[in-house]
């Protein structure tokens, strides 16, 4: 069901609920408050009758200025015995009640609804002795004398339905200028979806609040999205290139060796050259698995407490073994407790050594240090090298990111990327500060033991 047809029917629904209350009640309280009025009306016309009404030599004598007829009351005055002296019967039923005081009655003629009221005339005698000399009996048709009431009544139950009408086509009005920006947030997800159109953003400038925020959070969603693709998309495109080259000079290399290789040491150049090219592939294709499974979260993280000494000590040693520019690793370590994954640690560290030495000139120092700090601990790997410059530093641990300078090194530029995803799954982080031609600061913080 749509939005706008829920809250209409829903709003539909409580106005009419509450118009119907609104009816019962008026009807319930306008009657009552009717019967209450007519009542007292009634009581009131009729007293002051007994200015006009005396007796005289034993006969009941009613003067000219007794009103017989006034806002629709019609009064009869009878004598002490309840027979007619002056004024007509409105209805001849009425003549045969008997005079009650007090109360109002209400008498059905059959056609017409009656209310009837006694007032007795009290007067002195001769004698000076308190007595009933006559009765003014008022009579007045209900329906004549509420058809003001009625009218007010209905009035009310028209009200009562306009407010029915109009606040439903309100909360159409409404629930349409609601869902509007939701269909639109609807139709440029849809075309999204269709087009495959990840550029398209949602518009919405209206008042409501939360929309914004959907559009917004939508939004966001859809940069990241965008972010992600167009990341994945030089992601692939990065890895083709980067097995493109290898690929090519062991094919090269296998077609020059088919067609003119004859001699043994020949042959051996060309093997060394296919096996050096393997090798890189190799070494690319494993980088990038493993950056893939980081990525993917596929990668099993076995954490352990280390000291983490151990770890940059063998890492340095293999580093050396392997270091054809003579580099002097200058190291000072301090115990450090941290509870790691010692294969991935030792990947992460083995990165900022070997990158450390890979830019630094020949006969150079690395300094390597170890501490502890406010509960993290702390690993710099400090070269003199070639550091980088402010625009490379934004890049560095983008995938396949490599300077320009570094191009002719060996790697991929993945080490960092992949160092950068280690220290964020030990809920650590990496740091760079860089100066050109004078060398770069790496630092690998990790939450330390307490
Ligand atoms: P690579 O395998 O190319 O070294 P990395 O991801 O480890 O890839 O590094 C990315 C780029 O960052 C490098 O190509 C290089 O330009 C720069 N870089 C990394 N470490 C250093 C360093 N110690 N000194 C200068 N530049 C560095």
């Amino acid at each position: 069901m749509s939005i706008a047809k829920y809250i209409s029917m829903h709003f539909l629904g409580i106005t009419f609920a509450t118009a119907v209350l609104m009816a019962v009640f008026i009807t319930y309280f306008s009657d009552v408050a009717i019967d209450y009025d007519l009542k007292k009306q009634i009581r009131r016309e009729s007293r002051y009758d007994y200015l006009n009404i005396g007796k005289v030599n034993g006969e009941v004598q009613v003067s000219d200025n007794f009103v017989y007829e006034d806002n629709e009351i019609i009064k009869v005055v009878l004598d002490a015995e309840g027979n007619l002296v002056a004024g007509s019967w409105p209805d001849v039923s009425l003549s045969e009640l008997r005079p009650v005081m007090k109360i109002v009655r209400e008498i059905d003629s059959g056609k017409v609804h009656y209310l009837v009221y006694d007032r007795s005339i009290v007067k002195r005698d001769e004698t000076g002795r308190q007595q009933v000399i006559a009765y003014v009996r008022s009579m007045v048709d209900r329906a004549e004398l509420s058809s003001g009431y009625r009218a007010l009544k209905y009035a009310s139950y028209i009200c009562a339905g306009a407010i029915v009408v109009v606040s439903t086509i309100l909360a159409s009005i409404f629930s349409r200028h609601i869902v509007e920006p939701i269909k639109q947030i609807c139709q440029t997800s849809e075309k999204i979806g269709l087009e495959q159109d990840l550029s398209q953003r949602i518009e919405y400038d209206g008042t409501f609040q939360e929309i914004e925020i959907l559009a917004q959070a939508n939004n966001r969603m859809l940069d990241r999205l965008e972010e992600m693709f167009e990341r994945q998309k030089q992601f692939s495109s990065d890895v083709s290139h980067e097995l493109k080259t290898p690929v090519a000079v062991i094919m090269a290399q296998c077609q020059y060796a088919r067609k003119h290789i004859q001699d043994k040491k020949e042959f051996d150049e060309a093997i060394t050259v296919i096996e050096r090219q393997v090798k890189k592939t190799n070494a690319i294709i494993s980088q990038f698995l493993q950056l893939s499974r980081l990525d993917q979260n596929r990668i099993h993280v076995d954490l352990e407490y280390v000291d983490l000494r151990d770890i940059v000590e063998e890492v340095c040693e293999n580093e050396k073994l392997n270091d054809d520019k003579n580099i002097r690793l200058r190291l000072s370590l301090e115990k450090a407790e941290a509870k790691v994954d010692i294969g991935l640690i030792m990947t992460a560290v083995r990165n900022l050594v070997n990158n450390a030495i890979k830019y630094s000139e020949k006969d150079g120092t690395v300094d390597i240090s170890l501490k502890k700090a406010d509960g993290s601990v702390v690993l710099t790997v400090q070269d003199h090298g070639c550091g980088m410059s402010e625009d490379v530093k934004k890049h560095i641990f983008d995938r396949f990111y490599r300077a320009d300078e570094a191009r002719n090194s060996e790697g991929f530029g993945l080490g960092l990327s992949i160092t950068a995803r280690i220290a964020q799954l030990h809920s650590g982080r990496v740091t760079v500060e860089s100066e050109e031609k004078k060398g770069s600061i790496f630092r690998l913080i990790l939450p330390g033991t307490l």
